[in-house]
């Protein structure tokens, strides 16, 4: 029997609890507040680097969100920023090996009466750390459709999105402004 090793992945949260996204399409950053889904589109995006896992265990249903500036629409597993995917992948990386391992290790353990092993199993590397941290930057704007709060670049001040219902907003400006002011307080 062989030991059960968990791990536990999660996407890194700012001090104020928000969780950087990236449009798949405009390549802009913005952030929201973790979602149920952020565990599932983690496991997705996992199985798809890693082929040891059973495929279809991935691909359990999650929502499509919306781009906060420029409206498109994706599967919550497409939001991952660079350094979440890099994480990822060098995770997958990891875990490949150690399985690589395992699957050596055994065979050399039930060689063990071979006089001349023809391969002898090196220890993997440990696998990475956790993700990165994630700074404390990006504006908040209240979001009147779903009451809830997101962060996006200083500088936009056009139309916007809510990333979870897909409401098209004005600009930031006017009202939108003064509930600035308010949350703020
Ligand atoms: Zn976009
Ligand atoms: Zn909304």
């Amino acid at each position: 029997m062989s030991a059960t090793q968990s791990l536990e992945v999660e996407l890194p949260r700012d001090s104020s609890g928000f969780i950087r996204r990236q449009c798949p399409s405009c390549q802009r950053i913005f952030k929201t507040r973790p979602s149920r889904f952020d565990a599932r589109a983690l496991h997705r995006r996992l199985v798809t680097l890693f082929p040891f896992e059973n495929p279809h265990e991935g691909y359990e249903s999650v929502p499509a969100w919306t781009c906060f500036y420029c409206g498109h629409q994706a599967d919550a597993d497409e939001w991952l920023v660079r350094e979440h995917v890099a994480y990822l992948e060098s995770l997958a990386r990891g875990l490949a090996n150690h399985v690589r391992y395992e699957q050596l290790a055994h065979v050399s353990r039930t060689l063990g009466q071979n006089p001349r092993p023809t391969f002898v199993a090196v220890a993997p590397e440990a696998l990475p750390e956790g993700m990165p941290d994630e700074p404390e930057d990006l504006r908040p704007i209240h979001l009147v459709c779903c009451s809830d709060e997101v962060k996006a670049l200083w500088d936009w001040d056009g139309p916007f999105y809510c990333p979870r219902c897909g409401a098209h907003h004005g600009g930031l400006s006017g009202r939108q402004q003064v509930h600035l002011e308010f949350i703020q307080e």
